[in-house]
């Protein structure tokens, strides 16, 4: 059980109360009746699969039922942000990779590799390359 902010309720509340309604921010094509079958095909069926930084379109169903909009990290799980509609993420792909080289962390290609990781996450890599080691060193 974790708990989720809804904007316009401004509390935690449990997760069973939410339902996700896919990705944030589409744009209906301004002019269906002269768009291509592509366009519209595109509009209606084809979303982005991301690894990192996502936004997404959710429902406090049991709750305010309202929509707001969530930004969260699909390899970690971790949700960054809870916004409303209309309103412009805070947290962006490009603004971490920005936080990241004014820090001086190199991130690799879009940072998705280490954006919003968790320090369990980076410990459990590197003990499971030194248990590898170790398996290495017994076999010899
Ligand atoms: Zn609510």
């Amino acid at each position: 059980m974790f708990y989720i902010h809804c904007p316009y309720c401004d509390e935690h509340r449990e997760e069973e109360e939410f339902h996700p309604r896919g990705q944030a921010h589409l744009a209906r094509p301004a002019d269906p009746e002269n768009c291509s079958d592509e366009e519209w095909g595109d509009y209606l069926f084809f979303r982005d699969n991301a690894r990192g930084i996502y936004h997404e379109l959710w429902v406090h169903s049991i709750g305010c039922r309202k929509f707001f909009n969530i930004t969260r990290n699909t390899a970690s799980y971790e949700i960054l942000e809870t916004y409303r509609m209309g309103e412009r993420p805070a947290v962006t792909a490009e603004s971490l990779a920005d936080k990241q080289k004014q820090s001086g962390v190199q991130a690799a290609d879009a940072g998705w590799q280490t954006v919003g990781a968790r320090p369990e996450t980076v410990a459990l890599n590197e003990s499971s390359e030194s248990r590898s080691r170790v398996n290495k060193e017994e076999s010899v």
